[in-house]
């Protein structure tokens, strides 16, 4: 066995530290070293929590005191640093403490798993390096899993495109008494559009590894989003473009990126984006492979499932044979072949088991895109955008299925993508309105990305009656107000491009009546 799975097996803060005394210094990168004292903040990426369990919860840094240097500035060398969490602000009750080692092959990011915690219960929690202090942040853990639970409330959020729009938005969701954000995809985005620029990003789009790590900095260096993550913790999901815009399983849009090339840019873009997300350290990802559909519970009350529909899905219909890519299209016969996966076979299996064995009250489903139907009546036939489930009819059919055996209506679906905000019905077969309604969904508009024309909504909205609500002129995020009774969503919306001082307001409201599948207008 080598130092390093020793280290792991072994585990917590204090053991690794004696075994480095054991071992002593210079054995290459196990050497373990203090913070070296600098003048610069080694929290300049902010503190981040996730995942939160009925007794554990996940605490994120990044030790990176000059963040635009490779390494942000520190030696190829593990660092020692600290955590704190506990039930006040001024650290005096119930005070955990422990040790943790960043690592500089997962860019001193730390993932540290806080277990043993009571359920259903705040916390504050901070880190210390040498002598630096992080900021404080906040989080919880979730209720014991057989607990009756009167309330939870979630920001739905998607698409951050930082060239785009400031995020003003983000200053709204850390100032809000909420439980969780659930973000479901579009964290970082790859590439640009000259067009839209309100201001740059680091470069052109990432092509290895330091590439998407000084992406993702470009992101977390925005203190907007950084108290985003220091108030609440986050549950997270991926879509496209923290990767490569429209790719689907190991192919590319791109002509010249053969598959092997593809997948050594969705190893460097996982490894990223593992690296900066506040996800368990069983999550990191093993060369192009990493698993995030996760399973998260809230007492009774609800069953929350994040779904890849990037990952392992087959390429968009009538491509040339390896290429990704979305396109609007009309016809194509391979969209009859049932054969072709959003979720790969695998978690379409293990979301029916999960579902099938729910006894919670209203179960979840959040995923990166539109369900329903988006496509428009034209004078050629109707429409459709083969990058969404529009283009995966087969698979839509089979998880409408799996849903509709339930039959209770209290399942709701929550996506991203299309940058526009969306509450819709969902029938058993999405394309067939003679077939019964047997969800809700409800898609979140973007936070910052420009949406599709407003002519091209109504003629949407006029084409897919199923689509309750459909606005793509505004960003925002949408508000689930959960009780055992009610889902209440409330659409907040702000203008284009999203200044910093932006005035957010309530586009719409709507609410799903517990076993009533299908939202209600609210007001
Ligand atoms: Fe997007
Ligand atoms: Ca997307």
């Amino acid at each position: 066995m080598d130092r390093r799975h020793l280290l792991a097996r072994v585990g917590g803060g204090a053991a690794a530290l004696a075994l480095g005394a054991l071992f002593g210094p210079g054995l290459g990168s196990d050497r373990i070293e203090r913070l070296p004292p600098s003048g610069d903040d080694p929290f300049s990426l902010g503190v981040a929590s996730g995942m939160p369990a009925p007794d554990s919860v996940l605490l994120w840094t990044r030790l990176a005191p000059r963040p635009r240097e490779p390494l942000g500035g520190l030696p190829d060398a593990p660092i020692e640093v600290h955590w704190e969490l506990a039930e006040d602000e001024a650290f005096a009750t119930g005070l955990r403490r422990g040790t943790v080692l960043a690592r500089p092959e997962h860019a001193h990011s730390v993932h540290a798993e806080v277990a043993g915690l009571a359920p259903d219960r705040r916390f504050f929690y901070r880190f210390r390096a040498g002598d630096a202090l992080s900021p404080v942040g906040r989080t919880r853990t979730a209720p014991a899993a057989d607990a009756p639970v009167d309330r939870l409330r979630i920001v739905l959020a998607s698409c951050q495109h930082y060239e785009q729009g400031e995020f003003a938005l983000h200053r709204e969701i850390a100032d809000r008494d909420i439980d969780l954000v659930l973000f479901v995809g579009d964290y970082i985005y790859e590439s640009s559009n000259a067009r839209y620029r309100v201001r740059p990003h680091e470069a052109l789009a990432p092509t290895d590894l330091a590439g998407y790590r000084q992406r993702h900095v470009t992101y977390k260096l925005d203190p907007a989003l950084r108290a985003a993550h220091a108030a609440h913790p986050w549950v997270l999901t991926w879509d496209d473009h923290e990767v490569e815009n429209d790719y689907a399983g190991d192919a590319s849009r791109f002509e010249d990126r053969s598959s092997t090339d593809f997948l050594a840019l969705r190893t460097a873009a996982y490894k990223a984006y593992f690296e900066h997300m506040p996800v368990s350290p069983r999550m990191a990802p093993v060369g192009a492979a990493m698993r995030i559909h996760e399973h998260y519970r809230w007492g009774r009350l609800a069953d929350l499932w994040t779904l890849d529909g990037r990952q392992y899905r087959s390429t968009q219909p009538c491509n040339p044979p390896g290429r990704a890519g979305g396109r609007v299209m009309t016809s194509c016969d391979e969209l009859a072949d049932p054969a072709r996966t959003m979720f790969g076979l695998a978690q379409e299996r293990w979301l029916a088991e999960q579902l099938a064995a729910s006894r919670s009250g209203w179960r979840l489903l959040a995923q990166g895109t539109q369900i329903a139907q988006g496509g428009m009546e034209t004078p050629l036939g109707r429409s459709r955008f083969s990058d969404g489930w529009d283009g995966y009819p087969q698979a839509r059919r089979r998880l409408m299925q799996t849903i509709a055996r339930q039959a209770q209506g209290n399942v709701v679906c929550l996506g991203g993508d299309v940058h526009r905000h969306v509450v819709a019905r969902l029938r058993a077969d999405p394309e067939d309105e003679r077939t019964p309604v047997v969800a809700s969904e409800v898609v979140t508009s973007s936070l910052t990305t420009r949406g599709l024309s407003e002519t091209a909504t109504a003629l949407m909205r006029r084409s897919n009656p199923d689509l309750l609500h459909a606005r793509s002129d505004e960003r925002g995020y949408v508000l689930l107000d959960l009780t055992p009774q009610r889902l209440g969503i409330e659409l907040r919306a702000t203008d284009f491009p999203v200044p910093a001082e932006a005035r957010i307001r309530t586009q719409s409201r709507f609410v799903v009546e517990a076993g009533h599948a299908g939202p209600q207008r609210d007001g």
